[in-house]
This record gives structure tokens, C-alpha cells and sequence, in this order.
């Protein structure tokens, strides 16, 4: 793939964002590649990448990888990399988060038997939204699913909805509100809520010895932040947690796991894409612009050329302005 067609690509997909009133930037600096010949982004098409891409297994330590899957709906503009961490231990084997659908969880599942015999034994609901928890039930029974109480909760009111005969998902067993310290055949693992974020019950899953964080759906990389129920300055500072915790390796939850330097340096920007949404709705409210105005008042800077800006924008702004207005309690 040459830099030339990916300009065009650029150019094309920055077009989308002129409508949500972002004239005043240039579209071409934003996701032009960086000095390492990485293009920061989360959409596989600017990347030059296929479909048949995916899935892929990541080795980021010698018992540690990361799974990702594709999610494909291509009406939304969806088509970016959902992350799940695999940890392999001689006790068995732990899974942060896991796909969208039993079949795509299978494949999960089938490309862990490719690196260890070790069973599946913990599944870690670190988001409990449906493109991370709606395969879970193709884990084998005896699997136990751990979760903070508020996405346990979340999940009982989705199997409940679903009615007597509809699809449920597996009910998290141990819970973790705060803090949980595993010691699954001589591997540490910690099971963290650094604060509410994307979901409200965030989980994040810490590796001491290996110094990796796997930040569910708290980090996107280059992934507009999506606040679709999310907590906008709550979350900023959960993010913060995470960077002050100085891991040599973040894993975000959606989009591409880039070099450790990258992933590293992508929690920053994205920590400060929140910073930005949230000073932005904060403006535009004190000043009085009506929230069905909000998005084409807002000035994103280079934020506003990330995948999803035009998608995921106006929600954010609601959730700011909700929060502004005392109704996120
Ligand atoms: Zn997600």
C-alpha cells in the first residue's frame, strides 16, 4: 500500500467530518504516518489491511497475548480490531474480555488451543457491552466470569430482557468492586476498577511481573472515545490512574496493538481527547448552545479526525452535558 492511495484514503474519511463543522483544519497532517511509518489509526482500511487480516494473535510476553477480532459493520463505520487479553499460566489459562458473538468467541477460543493445553479457567468482564460479552456463553461451563458489581448487574438486566427463551449470557460469579489479586500457577494477576469510564464498571487486568495493563474498552487507540453511557471526567481520571501505574505495555480494548512505545504514547492522546471533549461540552454549555447544536459548535483540533469522531461526538457532548447538569450520579 503506497502513502498515495492512503492520503486519498485519508482525505476521503476526514470528508465525513466537515459536516460536523471542522472546516477550519487541514484533513491531511492527522493520520499521515508518523517517523516510525506507523499511520495512528484505528480504521483497517487506512491501515491498508484486509479483512482476512484478522483474527490475530499478539505475543507481548512469553505466557501474555492479545487476541484481535474485526468487527465489520462497515454502515456505521465500525471496522476496527476489539482486543482481548489471554494470560497462560501452568494452572490454566485467564481471559480479559472476550467477541461479539458465540462464533466469533469460538475462534477466540480455538486460537488459544493453537498456544497452550491449558484450559480456560477465569473470563474477566472488563466491559460489560455487548461487542465483549455477547459471546461469552461459548466459554465451556465450570469457566468463572468475574466482573464489578454495577456490570454484573448490567448483564442480569440484559438476560432478563431477553425473556424466558432469548440468548443469555453467563452471570459473573466473583466480583470486584475495588481490588482483586489472583494467583493462577505462579502468575500474578490484578484484577483493578480504576474509577468509572466507558461502562461504569471498567475493569482492568494488571500483570506485575510482566508490567502490562489491559485497559478494556478505558482505552481506545485512536478510536474516538465513545460515551455511550460513559462517565466523560470520571473516566479522564481513571485514565490517569492507568498512565501513573507506568506499565511497559497498555492494552487498549479497541484498535490496533501497535509497538509499546506507540500504545504508550496513544493512552496519553487518548486521555486527552477526553480532556478535550469534556472542556468542549463544559464550554458550549456554560455559554448556553443547545445540545442539538454542540457538536458542529465544537472545536476538536486534530481529535476531531480520529475513527467514529462524527459518530461518537454528539453523545459525548450529552454526556458532558449531563454531567454539567448533576445527572450522572
Ligand atoms: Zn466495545
Amino acid at each position: 500500500m503506497t502513502n498515495g492511495v492512503n492520503r486519498l484514503r485519508v482525505l476521503a474519511a476526514s470528508g465525513a467530518l466537515l459536516t460536523v463543522g471542522l472546516l477550519t483544519y487541514a484533513p491531511t497532517a492527522a493520520q499521515a504516518p508518523t517517523k516510525d511509518g506507523v499511520i495512528r489509526t484505528a480504521d483497517i482500511n487506512i491501515r491498508g489491511l484486509k479483512r482476512s487480516d484478522f483474527p490475530k494473535m499478539h505475543k507481548l510476553a512469553e505466557n501474555v497475548y492479545v487476541y484481535s477480532g474485526l468487527q465489520t459493520r462497515t454502515d456505521i463505520e465500525m471496522e476496527f480490531p476489539t482486543n482481548n487479553l489471554v494470560v497462560v499460566t501452568r494452572d490454566g489459562v485467564l481471559v480479559a474480555d472476550a467477541q461479539i458473538n458465540e462464533g466469533d468467541t469460538r475462534q477466540l477460543i480455538a486460537a488459544i488451543a493453537k498456544v497452550t493445553p491449558q484450559p480456560v479457567k477465569y473470563v474477566v468482564v472488563g466491559s460489560d457491552h455487548n461487542d465483549h460479552v455477547g459471546g461469552n456463553s461459548a466459554f465451556p461451563a465450570g469457566t468463572t466470569f468475574i466482573a464489578h458489581p454495577t456490570s454484573k448487574s448490567v448483564l442480569e438486566q440484559r438476560n432478563a430482557a431477553a425473556g424466558a427463551n432469548g440468548p443469555k449470557v453467563p452471570v459473573p460469579t466473583e466480583l470486584v468492586p475495588d481490588k482483586k489479586v489472583l494467583n493462577l500457577g505462579g502468575t500474578e494477576i490484578q484484577v483493578l476498577f480504576l474509577g468509572r469510564a466507558h461502562t461504569g464498571g471498567d475493569l482492568s487486568v494488571y500483570l506485575p511481573r510482566e508490567n502490562i495493563l489491559f485497559m478494556s474498552e478505558a482505552y481506545f487507540n485512536r478510536l474516538f472515545p465513545s460515551l455511550y453511557g460513559g462517565y466523560p471526567s470520571e473516566w479522564v481520571a481513571a485514565v490517569k490512574k492507568a498512565e501513573a501505574m507506568n506499565a511497559a505495555i497498555y492494552v487498549p480494548g479497541h484498535g490496533f496493538i501497535d509497538s509499546p512505545q506507540i500504545l504508550k504514547e496513544e493512552v496519553v492522546n487518548f486521555r486527552q481527547s477526553l480532556e478535550k471533549i469534556v472542556s468542549e461540552g463544559y464550554r458550549l454549555h456554560k455559554a448556553g448552545v443547545p445540545l442539538q447544536r454542540a457538536a458542529r459548535s465544537s472545536v476538536l483540533g486534530s481529535f476531531g479526525y480520529w475513527t467514529r469522531a462524527a459518530q461518537n461526538l454528539p453523545e459525548a457532548l450529552g454526556r458532558v452535558y449531563a454531567e454539567a447538569d448533576g445527572q450522572l450520579k
